[in-house]
């Protein structure tokens, strides 16, 4: 058994991976496809279509809106049909570019075809403008644009490249089903994100209850000419959260409010390293992902693992996986420890989509919440070291300093707290909470020392022109 984990907190739910055995199947295309302006962390990008154009397969239909968010290209030919807000999985109004899909003929120059190019261009520039162009964004939930994160700032340098193949959520098997169908994909991926970086130490990490998923990757690495590891790792969640990974492989920690570069660390999800694979030596744009059915209220034969496009429906994939089963209590997309609870089923799916998720009354029944009896579990089971009771008291008395003080920005959201908390309070909301109100307090900070040295800056040039 490994002994590779992070160091403080973590608990041990069960892994419920009822849709590991589930080959990835390809979900048809719709008759009509809504495509997300905000699929990426960042400034939402800008159509470049109008109502009535054409569009192909692949091509550019929005540009990035600054310099942290990303291209977004038609998952299918037909015709704009609509621009304009429509509401996302949370129920937000966000622009979206409406598609008639009339077909699937794709953009000139993409390289459809099964066969594996493992030779890597030598320009690193054009690789990174090839992975910024095909819209490449992390897959592992956060979806912040690759190339930005492959591009350290001068003055950092990245060590060590960590492949995300912990997969701990549980319940979702996207992750393992890529690895063990896509593995020399995701392995020439790896290698071509390590190039971009300078040839730094390459890992691909990966829980140990995914022994199938382990054998294929070190087969993958030892038939493919790159220096990559492949390392696995304790069961035991959150082992995919950025930092605890590397704590995990790279025995550093990343400071509060830090980056994972500033330990020399490059986080990217396996996924992401598909995505780059296929941006890099196949030319072809990020408009799939897969995306798991699941829950324990749907039988074995309903489960799935689906190929899908961006600008699909939820409730047309659904559908299509045989509707919502009868007891599906809460539904949920990501797993049951960080997902978000599915308030609009007709919600587009984005780049990072990773599940639909049924969870049945019985298990999302929750005891009646009761006073705080300072046992202290949630302190034990934070990974980052936090005291959730003390965010939750803080939140509360609505004392943003203290928050500050106490680090709630540093949250994960991982859920472990509220997991182990006996008297049922709800830990992971409030902390959530708690992390904006100290989040906006920094950033609110940050803008106003901004505006002030650039008014002194105005205020000097302007003496200097007298
Ligand atoms: S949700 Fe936040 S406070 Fe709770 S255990 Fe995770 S990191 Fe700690
Ligand atoms: S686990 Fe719950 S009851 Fe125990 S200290 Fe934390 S908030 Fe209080």
């Amino acid at each position: 058994m490994s002994k590779i984990t992070f160091a403080i907190g973590g608990v041990h739910p069960d892994d419920a991976k009822l849709s590991r055995g589930c080959a990835i199947e390809v979900l048809p295309l719709p008759q009509t496809l809504y495509v997300s302006m905000a699929q990426h962390l960042g400034a939402p990008a800008k159509p470049i279509v109008a109502v009535g154009d054409k569009v192909k397969t692949g091509q550019v239909i929005a540009e990035p809106g600054g310099f942290i968010s990303a291209f977004v290209h038609s998952p299918a030919s037909g015709t704009v049909k609509s621009i304009g807000p429509r509401k996302d999985l949370a129920g937000n109004n966000v622009m979206h570019v409406e598609i008639a899909v009339e077909g699937d003929e794709w953009v000139e120059g993409v390289d459809l075809s099964d066969t594996l190019v493992t030779e890597i261009p030598e320009d690193r520039a054009a690789i990174l403008d090839k992975i910024k162009a095909c819209g490449v964004v992390g897959l592992g939930g956060a979806t912040f644009p690759t190339h930005v994160k492959l591009n350290p700032a001068p003055g950092s340098k990245a060590e060590c490249l960590i492949l995300n193949g912990a997969e701990c959520e549980p319940y979702l098997t996207s992750d393992f089903r890529i690895m063990l169908e896509r593995t020399k994909e995701i392995v020439v991926g790896a290698a071509i994100m390590q190039k971009v970086l300078g040839g730094c130490r390459t890992v691909i990490g990966i829980e140990e209850n995914k022994p199938e998923a382990i054998a294929a990757m070190k087969k993958a690495v030892g038939e493919l000419p790159y220096d990559i590891e492949v390392l696995p790792l304790k069961k035991k969640y959150p082992q995919g959260g950025e930092k605890q990974l590397i704590q995990a492989v790279m025995h550093r920690e990343v400071g509060s409010g830090g980056l994972p570069i500033s330990v020399g660390a490059v986080v990217q999800n396996v996924a992401t390293s598909l995505a780059v694979y296929e941006a890099v030596q196949k030319n072809k744009p990020l408009i799939t992902n897969t995306l798991t059915i699941t829950g324990n209220c749907l039988p074995v034969e309903k489960q799935h693992n689906y190929l899908f496009r961006i600008g699909m429906p939820l409730s047309y994939i659904a559908e299509y996986a045989g509707g919502v089963p009868e007891g599906a209590a809460k539904l949920i997309s990501g797993g049951p420890m960080m997902g978000r609870a599915i308030a609009n089923l007709d919600a587009a799916t984005v780049k990072g989509s990773s599940s639909i998720l049924y969870l049945s009354e019985e298990s999302t029944k929750r005891g009646q919440e009761s006073f705080c009896i300072r046992c202290g579990r949630c302190a034990d089971a934070c990974p980052m070291g936090l005291e959730p009771f003390l965010l939750n008291r803080l939140y509360k008395a609505g004392d943003v300093a203290a928050l500050e003080a106490n680090a709630a920005q540093d949250c994960i959201e991982c859920g472990c707290c509220l997991y182990s908390c006996p008297a049922y309070i709800p830990l992971l909301d409030n902390v959530r909470q708690a992390k904006g109100m100290a989040l906006g307090a920094i950033r609110a900070r940050a803008a106003a020392a901004k505006a002030a040295a650039e008014a002194a800056k105005a205020a000097a040039d302007k003496n200097n022109k007298n």
